[in-house]
């Protein structure tokens, strides 16, 4: 059996996502994808931490009203661990702007607009160790064994 422990995700619903009471739909995803949820907290997020978040696009055009966006509400946040999860979480989650999004996806089954794009994954491995050490303390990471192991994986 290869080893399903070792990469790890950071993915969060929106809060267009949580308001829409899209948080069940979204985590029973990735659950039944065979995924381990190990964190997961309501977070309302300050500037600062979707500043850090979203660093590389702070200086965008997009970037004021996408920050607002992200805090008018709380946002769930979530890590989840599995092989190849941060690649196979982007594809559950769909392109970012949702008319490029295949139906089956998250964004092309539940989302319109790339500015309310219902939820947030990482990219690359670099950035979901980033982003989770972001948004988790240490403690917050819990560690247990998904019994059905052998069933999911080879
Ligand atoms: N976004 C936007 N307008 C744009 C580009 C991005 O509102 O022109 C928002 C959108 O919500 C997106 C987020 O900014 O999810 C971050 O953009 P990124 O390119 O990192 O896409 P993602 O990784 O979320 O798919």
């Amino acid at each position: 059996m290869s080893n399903p422990d070792a990469e790890r995700t950071f993915i969060a619903v929106k809060p267009d996502g949580v308001q829409r009471g899209l948080i069940s739909n979204i985590l029973s995803r990735f659950e039944q994808r065979g995924f381990k949820l190990v964190g997961i907290k309501l977070v309302t997020p300050t500037e600062n931490l979707l500043k850090q978040h979203y660093a590389e696009h702070v200086e965008k055009s997009f970037f004021p009203k996408m920050l607002s966006y992200m805090m008018s509400g709380p946002i769930l946040a979530t890590v989840w661990e599995g092989k190849d999860v941060v690649k196979q979480g982007r594809a559950i989650l769909g392109a970012t702007n949702p008319l490029n999004s295949a139906p089956g996806t998250i964004r092309g089954d539940l989302a319109i607009d790339m500015g309310r794009n219902v939820v947030h994954g990482s990219d690359s491995v670099e950035s979901a160790e980033r982003e989770i050490n972001l948004w988790f303390k240490k403690e917050e990471l819990i560690d247990w064994k998904l019994n059905q192991l052998a069933w999911i994986y080879e």
